[in-house]
């Protein structure tokens, strides 16, 4: 088998990849996937979040090594295995990240990919349903709308941040990303629109683009040029040669693990895993980040939560009633309001991120109250915390070690305190007067620093969005390992495109700038001229210096 790009991995990055690379009929693509098909309600209808990535069948599954600050516990770290990758299994909001986010990429080297370099692919990428027109796409693959906002709890959080003095916004993917707001998500047609649904299945169409379903082992390098990608599958090894060039778009702890297995990587490492080096590079499964979070959770004193749609048959009448109809409770995420914060006066961009959800749950549906209630998911977004991921072993079947590091630096803790007292002052406002019922978690009793602190160590959770671990920058930078057009320095016809390469995690979750790596390497991977850099400049709250609202 061969073509003339082999990716491997259908993920966010891959999909949109896929797509591009095949659209002008003039190249072959092969996309090699180690999950299975993406059919049925449990990926397809929003409402059912919860169940794929609890489902061995669609997630990788992972668990970090025991996170010394967090008192030992290991912390689930899914990833999607699966047409559609991680995006056919996440939450489904959709955020694009501030404009300093891309600044900062440049500024640590990836130039050409400052914000206003990103923007036109954020708007090539988007049909925007209600977002902020001139900033936003019409015409691309991936549809993004809001919620329906019928639950009256969503009204009073963005409520609540106004009487606490915060700014609103109408559209946080547009020009102003600060405030609290309505929130966005990639549903369709009351479906998912996972990056499979968006980019592979029409990109699938083509004669030009096929998927196998195998696992990919390592890339074949011959002479300082990847050839092709070996894998297995159905009990076989086969090579699958590549004509032009192979883009790993594995994500970020199977992309690093890929090129450590293909003999690029820190060479002491590679040797201890009796590895042949073929190019030292000290950066790959280096510079590991996420985002953390934990819940904060309130009982509902009035029955509007979704606690009522909890018992199974409830769950079985919206399941149906999305079955016949593709709407009802089943067609959103619930993720239908949130807020974009700054932690203190001096801080120039967003760095709090909050998730409103109707009910008190966990995000994995196992862990519900007993009662009414609602929460936020909020977290700390720019953590300076680093992990890495490593080996376990040569043999490509085994999990790549996770180690992340969370709270590993000192700010963290500080920032983390300050979500939890944020939130408090939030649903205190009067807009909660009618729902407010007691704290659930951390619960009234948890006050000092010391408790707090407590509190945390049990109660953080990774918000999934880990990436940088093959960090792209400046080719003469030691830790970098793509240039800023995504080819792995020291190898020939090889590049990594997906959220392993972000230099610095973004502030949102990151499957929108996982698609938009995969869009803008595309047009880098035909030799493109990339698409003219926008002139339109992000509103910057001009009391940032003086004040955190
Ligand atoms: C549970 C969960 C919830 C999330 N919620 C949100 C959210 O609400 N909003 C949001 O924006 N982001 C969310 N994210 C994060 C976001 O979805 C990811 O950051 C993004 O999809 C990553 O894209 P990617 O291209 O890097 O990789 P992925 O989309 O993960 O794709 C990688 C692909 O490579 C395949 N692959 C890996 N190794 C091999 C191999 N050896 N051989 C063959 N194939 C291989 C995988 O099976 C997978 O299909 C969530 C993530 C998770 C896991």
């Amino acid at each position: 088998m061969q073509a003339d790009f082999v990716i491997i991995g259908s993920g966010s990055a891959g999909s949109a990849m896929a797509y591009r690379l095949s659209e002008d009929g003039k190249h072959s693509v092969i996309v090699i996937e180690a999950g299975g098909s993406d059919i049925g309600p449990f990926i397809q209808m929003p409402g059912a979040l919860a169940w794929p990535m609890s489902m061995k069948r669609y997630n990788w599954g992972y668990l970090s090594e025991p996170e010394p600050n967090l008192d030992n516990r290991r912390i689930t770290a899914p990833r999607g295995k699966v047409l559609g990758g991680s995006s056919s299994i996440n939450g489904l909001v959709y955020v694009r990240g501030h404009a300093e986010d891309y600044n900062r990429w440049e500024e640590l080297g990836a130039s050409g990919w400052a914000y206003a370099d990103v923007l036109p692919y954020f708007k090539r990428m988007e049909t925007s349903q209600g977002g902020e027109v001139g900033w936003r796409g019409t015409d691309g693959p991936l549809h993004v709308r809001r919620g329906p906002v019928t639950n009256p709890l969503f009204h009073a959080f963005i409520k609540a941040g106004n009487q606490a003095g915060f700014e609103t916004t109408d559209d946080y993917n547009g020009s102003k990303q600060e405030g609290f707001g309505l929130m966005e998500q990639t549903i369709h047609n009351g479906r998912r629109w996972s990056a499979a649904n968006a980019y592979l299945r029409p990109a699938m169409k083509r004669k030009n683009v096929e998927v196998v379903y195998g696992f990919a082992n390592r890339v074949v390098i011959e002479n300082g040029r990847a050839v092709g990608v070996e894998i297995s599958r159905r009990g076989k090894t086969e090579v699958i040669r590549a004509n032009r060039e192979v883009i790993v778009a594995a994500s970020s702890f199977n992309s690093p693990k890929l090129l450590m297995l293909s003999g690029i990587g820190p060479a002491e490492h590679l040797k201890e895993m009796g590895i042949e080096v073929k190019v030292d590079r000290p950066g790959v499964g280096a510079n590991l980040q996420d985002h953390m979070e934990f819940y904060f959770q309130q009982v509902s004193t009035k029955p509007v939560s979704l606690y009522s749609w909890l018992p199974w048959f409830w769950q079985g009448v919206a399941g149906a009633q999305w079955l016949m109809t593709k709407g009802g409770l089943g067609a959103s995420n619930q993720f239908e309001a949130c807020a974009f914060l700054r932690s203190a006066p001096g801080v120039k961009q967003p760095d709090i991120q909050f998730h409103f959800l109707p009910v008190a749950i966990s995000y994995d549906g196992k862990a519900a109250a007993k009662s009414h209630g609602f929460q936020v998911h909020v977290g700390y977004n720019l953590s300076k915390s680093r992990g890495n991921v490593t080996l376990r072993s040569s043999d490509p079947k085994d999990d790549p070690v996770i180690r992340f590091n969370y709270m590993s630096h000192p700010e963290d803790w500080e920032k983390f305190r300050h979500c939890v007292r944020l939130t408090r002052e939030i649903f205190a406002q009067k807009a909660f007067d009618d729902y407010r019922g007691p704290e659930i978690q951390p619960g009234e009793a948890v006050q000092s620093d010391a408790e707090i602190d407590a509190f945390l160590r049990q109660h953080l959770e990774s918000a999934y969005h880990p990436c940088g671990t093959c960090r792209m920058g400046r080719a003469d930078d030691p830790m970098t390992v793509v240039d800023p057009e995504c080819r792995v320095i020291g190898v020939e016809g090889l590049r990594v495109a997906d959220s392993s390469i972000f230099p610095h995690v973004t502030y949102g979750n990151l499957n929108g700038p996982s698609i938009m790596t995969g869009e803008k390497a595309a047009d880098h991977i035909l030799g493109k001229t990339p698409l003219p850099r926008s002139n339109q400049e992000p509103w910057i709250n001009p009391r940032a210096e003086i004040s955190d609202r």
